[in-house]
């Protein structure tokens, strides 16, 4: 890694790639994330009904998600929109997981939440809102669940990962980042999908990193262009909401795609996955060869 990296990110020396440490992964029930599978998490943007939690599940399972995602508890840009069912939509995502068996990713947003939320969730998502709330985060690193770090819409990759330190430091290694699009000037779409974050942060990072298309967005029609630039940038995964229904969503049906939408995005993104596969095996080989694990003739043809 260039020296003027680790200078840039000196404060948060346990987060950088080091000889030690190439790749953390992150298990969460069977799955490995930053391992060789990319994963796909999926769901509402909130919890609203039984019907509407677990239709998604079983849909997006089918269609390759590993992960359901979905809000329980809703930061909301207006105060006057819905905060999410807490408890009850708790208890809908762990019923959607023993129905679907996919994991689960859902938002803690107050410090005094996190054990309860924990006792349901597989993962922690920390909010954009809320990447530089140390309690909260310290809360989160305490509980021992994996924490899914987004980025703050204002922060710059080296906030992001100040954030991270303090996780790290807290006694929990499991970090995945998050890049959901940052504001600038730009006002057409709802934020900037910063994919050359990903590529940094893949390339400073042996944390997870993953690409949150939806909230980047702000409009579905971007979404599967978005996550086919996320495979390339070498993310590890996507967090994508869906929804049934998407206009009748009780937030973010703007950006969440219908069943079909999601369909679609993962088809489109097979031949960028199959790159991807490629990519790894030839940096799994150029690997071997410097660390003279490289296989002897006879064995690779036996
Ligand atoms: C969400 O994932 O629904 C959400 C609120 O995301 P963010 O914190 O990125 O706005
Ligand atoms: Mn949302």
């Amino acid at each position: 890694m260039r020296g003027t990296w680790h200078e840039r990110f000196a404060e948060s020396p346990d987060t950088l790639k080091s000889a030690r440490s190439e790749q953390t992964i992150v298990p969460v029930l069977d799955l490995q994330i930053g391992g060789a599978e990319f994963i796909t998490m999926a769901g509402p943007c909130s919890v609203e009904t039984e019907f509407q939690l677990l239709a998604t599940a079983n849909h997006v399972r089918r269609a390759g998600a590993r992960i359901l995602r979905g809000g329980a508890f809703k930061p909301r840009s207006s105060p006057y929109s819905f905060q999410g069912h807490g408890l009850a939509g708790l208890k809908m995502l762990a019923r959607a997981r023993s129905e679907s068996g996919l994991a689960i990713v859902t938002e803690v947003t107050s410090e005094t939440d996190v054990p309860l939320v924990a006792e349901y969730a597989d993962i922690l998502q920390i909010g954009t809102r809320n990447m530089e709330n140390d309690s909260l985060l310290k809360a989160a690193a305490r509980s021992g669940r994996p924490v899914l770090l987004k980025r703050g819409m204002c922060a710059t990759v080296a906030d992001l990962l100040r954030s991270a330190q303090l996780i790290l430091d807290h006694g929990n290694p499991h970090v995945i980042l998050c890049e959901r699009g940052i504001r600038t000037f730009e006002t057409s779409m709802r934020n900037t999908f910063d994919a050359a974050a990903i590529a940094l942060l893949k390339q400073v990072s042996h944390l997870p990193v993953i690409a949150d298309p939806s909230h980047a967005a702000g409009h579905r029609e971007l979404v599967p262009a978005l996550a086919r630039i996320a495979v390339a940038s070498a993310a590890d995964g996507l967090l994508v909401e869906v929804h049934p229904n998407p206009d009748k969503a009780w937030s973010d049906g703007e950006q969440s795609l219908d069943f079909a939408g999601f369909d679609a995005m993962m088809r489109g993104l097979e031949p960028w996955l199959e790159v991807r596969a490629l990519e790894l095996e030839r940096r799994g080989l150029e690997l071997d060869r410097r660390e003279g694990r490289g296989l002897h003739p006879m064995e690779a043809v036996g």
